[in-house]
């Protein structure tokens, strides 16, 4: 079988040679059935995925698909099963009110998929008559959709035949065929690649098979080979490290910020502002920051600092906390009930130092 795995995985002679790519693509097809057959007898059970035999929910495939991007499915489950308790269609969250729906997301993470997810949930009840249209094209007009979850879209809850290449699938191919190439510019060839792999049906299946091989089997650092069940296809699996693919082209450092947060209480409440819209955290509700200046003249005491990691940047952000009157503009919130606040994960570690000071104060 090594040597099937080897006609596979050098795509050079595919490109334009007649009986080589169709030799190629004939091992291809094994590949991907190799891998649904996996998918059929092995998937977990999630709560956006449809049983066997059932429709997928358009709905719920976006909902999922919006709140998997970067972020992990243990972290998601929580989030997709209130967001769909709470409005279970695009109409209901279409009508909802944005705040709630900001506050709802709080913990998640990079929120303006929460922003356009609002936006896109409104659209499609404009434009669409609440909805989802089925084509890739048609998708990628709405916002918040890119090409990758247009085509997971299409693929998972229309049975269109579309080629979805996320860090999973893009992973698990470029393992597949050994793909020297550094990314981020190998990226057009693993989507080539990709195609290539792609059956003619059920190609919704086929991603999720790829995207659950991805988390469970292929993973970054430690591909479970052993168990994988297209290894006899895999490049990769013939050399010493197949974690060393994808290989990645050499990162700048991670540029590192400061920032001040503001603390400010008057009889048991604390000072909010909803962020602008536009930016860092936009629309969500946060403690006023340095940003606009202090919200206050008061006495000012320095109550440590949190780290936070944003995907572009590193923040450093000290917290100053004081007593102060009732005249700043904004939000008083209860400082018993600031769990309740909605506050993205940055604030709420703040929150916590301020509550701290308001008990040792
Ligand atoms: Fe990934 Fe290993 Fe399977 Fe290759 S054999 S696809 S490296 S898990």
């Amino acid at each position: 079988m090594r040597f099937l795995a080897f006609a596979i995985s050098d795509p050079t002679p595919c490109r334009g040679m007649g009986h080589a790519a169709g030799a190629v693509d004939l091992h291809n097809q094994d590949c991907a059935r190799a891998l649904l057959a996996w998918y059929d007898r092995d998937r977990r059970i999630l709560p956006w995925r449809a049983a066997p035999g059932v429709a997928p929910d358009p709905y719920c495939v976006w909902l999922s698909e919006i709140m998997l991007q970067q972020t992990t499915v243990a972290a998601v489950k929580p989030y997709y099963e209130k967001f769909t308790a709470r409005w279970p269609d695009v109409r209901a969250l279409a009508a909802a009110d944005e705040a709630e729906i900001m506050s709802a997301w709080a913990g998640l993470g990079y929120y303006a998929r929460a922003r356009n997810l609002i936006a896109c949930a409104r659209k499609v009840e404009s434009d669409h008559g609440g909805v989802f249209p089925d084509d890739e094209a048609s998708l990628r007009a709405l916002p918040g959709i890119g090409r990758y979850t247009a085509a997971a879209i299409a693929a998972i809850a229309f049975d269109r035949r579309a080629v979805a290449v996320d860090a999973n699938v893009e992973r698990i191919v470029a393992r597949l065929f050994a793909v020297k190439e550094a990314l981020p510019k190998a990226r057009r060839r693993i989507v080539e690649l990709a195609d290539r792999l792609t059956p003619a049906r059920r190609a919704g299946e086929f991603i999720q098979a790829m995207m659950e091989l991805g988390q469970t089997v292929c993973t970054p650092r430690a591909p479970d080979c052993g168990r994988c069940p297209i290894h006899e296809y895999c490049r990769a699996f013939g050399e010493a490290d197949p974690s060393l693919y994808p290989v990645k082209a050499r990162k700048a450092p991670r540029p590192r910020r400061e920032g001040i947060a503001y603390w400010l209480e008057h009889q048991g409440k604390v000072l909010l502002v909803r962020r602008p819209q536009r930016g860092l955290l936009g629309g969500m509700l946060a403690l006023p920051t340095d940003g606009e200046g202090a919200p206050a003249e008061a006495d000012w005491r320095e109550a440590g600092a949190v780290e936070h990691v944003f995907t572009h940047f590193a923040l450093r952000m000290r917290l100053l906390c004081a007593e102060g009157q009732a005249d700043s503009d904004g939000i008083w919130w209860p400082v018993e009930r600031i769990g309740e606040a909605g506050l993205p994960t940055l604030f709420a570690k703040l929150a916590a130092r301020g509550s701290e000071w308001r008990r040792a104060a």
